[in-house]
């Protein structure tokens, strides 16, 4: 049987991969990695550049060195208009109103330069398989024409493919990440790439997968942050040195590229230093040197402006497909800027649950490719109808509060992360009860098992940073791990999370759990007013112990009885007493702020 790979051409960068023993795999380049630049490099009639060398470049050659193709394949050159922004070569009218580019040596049609991306990645594969690859699927944004498809088609044909099939880049995302399964339900595919975003809303039924509709910022992308970060940077540097870094556009494209790696260290730190030794002259002809700081924080802030951009085309899409949030099942993340901490939160807002993070979000697309070229060649049957949660997966926290992770009903694979803190200060240790079910009292729930994440490192409470992740693979194994931020130290566990249960128990359980709802509030109210009196207690308790301002005996006796009496309501389950009894905290409180401030007072006058 003759291999068929797929294959995303991307606007920024471009994937292969193949299918293999049940599962995609994504191949790497020569260069070792698994993306490629979408960008060629027009170096002379001798010699043609693609990938990461043509990157490299792009400022010293800006009228040879292409990037972002894909914007003016299939496209009319009356009707360019805006794409042409930021484009550094020169771009020339050809016959029937079509675009050329113009490299100084020749003039080349879009196509002929994604076929050059196009034989690299088939190279790619070749040398990975060792031999000769000729057929393709390749992908396309749902948005693309019928010229833009057949453009595309004729690339790859340039290119030396036969293109089995053109198809959608959310429709693959959606194959790779498993979302068929047996009830008609929708997903949003949330495409944030270098410099595109796309948000698209499919509909899946059984193996049937729909655009039903499709909404993108043309120039919404990475980019945009690694030129938010540059300017900040390039203006401070001005303020501190008097030297513009901006003025000069290989001096520019050193910060820029800076910039864009702290960008991505941010993902996962929350604090970097963006540092390019000697970056100019300073006016005594000493070098200077860019070394600052930046946290995640700033880069939020400097993001600001664009997350509602991202929102404003969720909420686009979901009108034009006359869809309600809730009625989304699920959220695909694609592109490499989704591993934005604050861009997946903003999702997780609006649609009012979180996002899938099970696949690597640059390779998502290609795999979907590959499994579709399986598909048509015949290796794969069918698409594998993945199974849903049936009841929600999650953790038991402070006070015996259940907080789910997975909601019931999230389609699997699926993976989930969740920060937790510690609840006292010097804690080294968390327990992790990983639980099922719907009630909010975690000991009503089924308990499916527990570890303990030790050696956290010593701080006041609410300050260590845990994150829980779950994650559901395709065979329906949980996989639950704990990891400290700051210290990286890590525990797991993995079980069968559905075990012996039948969906019809999950319905029962889940009317129970109903049933139960104002059990349920009134446990979480106690949970909440019990939190509430051991703050207050914590803080007032010292002030029986100050030796230095005692306080008077009738105010010590009142504070020792108030909080007797809390202590003993919140033995009970009387929501009332408990209620009184923190009210009666609370207003000594009030009176002991009040005296002690104005004892304060006092003392700064003397
Ligand atoms: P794509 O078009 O999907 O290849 O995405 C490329 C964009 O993703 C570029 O702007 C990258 O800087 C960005 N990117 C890749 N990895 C990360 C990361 N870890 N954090 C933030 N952005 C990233």
């Amino acid at each position: 049987m003759e291999r068929v790979v797929g294959i995303d051409l991307g606007t920024t960068n471009s994937v292969v991969a193949y299918f293999e023993q049940g599962q995609p795999i994504v191949i790497h380049n020569a260069e070792g990695s698994t993306l490629t630049p979408s960008v060629v490099y027009y170096k002379s009639p001798r010699e043609v550049v693609v990938g990461e060398l043509a990157r490299r470049n792009l400022v010293l050659s800006p009228k040879q060195v292409i990037r972002s193709v894909k914007r003016f394949m299939g496209a009319r050159f009356s009707e360019l208009g805006e794409r042409r922004r930021g484009i550094s070569y020169e771009l020339v009218e050809g016959p029937d109103d079509s675009v050329l580019i113009d490299v100084g040596w020749t003039r080349v049609a879009p196509e002929q330069v994604s076929a050059e991306i196009l034989k690299k990645m088939k190279r790619t594969a070749e040398e990975f398989f060792g031999e000769e690859i000729e057929q393709a699927v390749i992908t396309v944004p749902a948005y693309f024409n019928d010229n833009q498809r057949a453009a595309t088609k004729r690339a790859g044909e340039l290119a030396g493919l036969n293109v089995l099939r053109i198809i959608n880049e959310p429709t693959a995302a959606a194959l790779a990440y498993g979302v068929a399964r047996n009830t008609p339900h929708s997903v949003v595919v949330f495409d944030f790439g270098g410099g595109t975003t796309d948000v698209t809303i499919l509909d899946v039924d059984k193996d049937v997968i729909e655009v039903r509709s499709t909404r993108g910022d043309t120039f919404l992308g990475g980019d945009n942050i690694d030129e938010l970060l540059s300017q900040f940077v390039v203006e401070r540097f001005f303020k501190d040195t008097g030297v513009d870094l901006a003025a000069d556009p290989i001096t520019y494209q050193r910060v820029r590229e800076a910039a864009e790696k702290v960008k991505c260290e941010l993902s996962t730190t929350t604090e970097s230093i963006i540092s390019v030794p000697f970056i100019a002259v300073g006016p005594q002809g000493s070098p200077l040197h860019l070394h600052y700081p930046v946290t995640r924080a700033q880069l939020e802030a400097l993001m600001d402006p664009l997350l509602p951009r991202l929102i404003e085309c969720c909420r686009i899409a979901l009108d034009d497909a006359r869809l309600k949030r809730s009625d989304i099942a699920n959220i695909l993340l694609v592109g490499g800027s989704t591993r934005i901490p604050c861009v997946v939160k903003a999702l997780a807002e609006f649609f009012g649950r979180e996002p899938s993070r099970i696949l690597n979000p640059d390779e998502a697309v290609a795999m979907g490719a590959a499994i579709q070229a399986s598909i048509i060649s015949g290796a794969l049957r069918e698409v594998l109808l993945l199974d849903v949660t049936p009841l929600s997966l999650g953790i038991e926290t402070a006070g015996g509060v259940f907080t789910p992770l997975i909601p019931r009903n999230s389609s699997i694979p699926v993976a989930v992360h969740k920060q937790f803190t510690t609840v006292r200060d010097n804690q080294t240790s968390v327990k992790i009860h990983v639980l099922q079910g719907e009630r909010k009292k975690a000991s009503e729930n089924h308990s499916l098992g527990w570890f303990r994440l030790t050696g956290i490192t010593p701080a006041p409470k609410e300050i260590p940073c845990i994150d829980v992740c779950f994650q559901i693979d395709a065979n329906g194994l949980l996989h639950v791990s704990a990891t400290e931020v700051t210290s990286g130290i890590s525990n797991s566990i993995t079980i069968e999370c559905f075990g012996s249960l039948e969906m019809e128990d999950a319905e029962r359980i889940a009317e129970e759990a109903q049933a139960a709802a104002e059990e349920d509030r009134l446990f979480l109210r106690k949970v909440s007013l019990v939190k509430q009196g051991e703050a207050l207690i914590e803080e007032l308790e010292p002030l029986l112990q100050d030796q230095e301002r005692p306080l008077d005996p009738m105010t010590a006796a009142n504070l020792r009885e108030a909080i007797f009496r809390f202590e003993v309501a919140k033995a009970t389950d009387r929501i009332e007493d408990i209620e009184r009894a923190l009210e009666g905290l609370n207003e000594l409180a009030s009176s002991l702020g009040e005296r002690l401030l104005a004892k304060r007072l006092e003392s700064l006058e003397e």
